[in-house]
């Protein structure tokens, strides 16, 4: 595919007798918006996993850019561009939200985040860096929140954070895992709007694994449908929905 940024060819994952990625291949598109969907148990969780890095695939490659990534390691990967977000927004409850966003992501993939943070060793000065942050919050709808505890966030708004949290690292390709679960209708669609006009003004690529499909897929571009470690059907939104391989996987799941 032209314009491809992100290409996984013919992944397969077992673990011990199953097979939870079966001859798995995608491309995604330079700054698009890609939905993984599948019903429960059908292996999306698994290639964003083998696409962070987190799992190595039996195998098969993924490639960034033409580049073989298969076998660098998840900070390797971010320092490409590639970072996974997690249903769960990892974020500091007691700091503010632009102290949040100026904590650089980097850390967040050591396993002293914490004494970084307590430390103060991440506190930046930098004019630049606080200006870059207030634009990100600005985009976000987050700005006038810059000086609340991000205790004080409603759920959605603790994910728009993480996100902005991700952006301050410039990132090119944004993994993320259920971006709209435990969010309500209203918000999941602000959720979604920001993700397209990130991917306008900041180029960024977006593969998302979503369960609202009522919600996600009209903010989609491109959606593949799993089943059984398997990729069953690939298209626009439109076309895959209604596409009777995947109502019948949903249905018989
Ligand atoms: P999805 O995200 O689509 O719900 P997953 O990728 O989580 O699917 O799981 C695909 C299959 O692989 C499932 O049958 C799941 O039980 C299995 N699986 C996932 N991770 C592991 C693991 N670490 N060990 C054993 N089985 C796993």
């Amino acid at each position: 595919m032209e314009g491809t940024v992100l290409h996984v060819s013919s992944v397969s994952k077992r673990f011990g007798g199953l097979v939870a990625l079966d001859n798995v291949s995608l491309e995604v598109g330079r700054s698009t918006i890609t939905l993984l969907i599948g019903p429960n148990g059908s292996g999306k969780t698994t290639l964003i996993n083998v696409v962070g890095g987190v799992l190595k695939p039996d195998t098969g490659a993924i490639y960034y850019e033409d580049k073989d990534i298969t076998y660098m390691s998840p900070a390797e990967r971010f320092r490409l561009g590639i970072v996974r977000t997690f249903q769960t927004p990892q974020l500091f409850r007691s700091l503010s939200v632009l102290e949040n966003v100026l904590i650089p992501s980097k850390y967040f993939l050591e396993e002293n985040v914490l004494d970084i943070v307590l430390s103060n060793r991440w506190v930046t000065k930098d004019r630049e860096q606080v200006q870059r942050a207030l634009e990100i919050l600005s985009l976000l709808r987050l700005d006038h929140l810059w000086d609340a505890p991000a205790s004080s966030l409603s759920g959605g708004q603790m994910k728009l954070l993480e996100l902005g949290r991700i952006l301050m690292s410039e990132p090119r390709v944004v993994l993320l895992d259920e971006p709209l679960a435990g969010v309500n209708p209203a918000l999941a669609r602000e959720i979604m709007k920001r993700l397209r006009e990130i991917r306008d003004e900041l180029g960024v690529t977006f593969l998302i694994v979503e369960h609202r499909l009522d919600l996600a897929s009209s903010y989609a571009d491109y959606v593949y449908a799993m089943h059984r470690g398997s990729v069953i059907s690939r298209g626009t939104p439109d076309v895959v929905l209604k596409d009777p391989l995947v109502l019948e996987a949903y249905i018989g799941s």
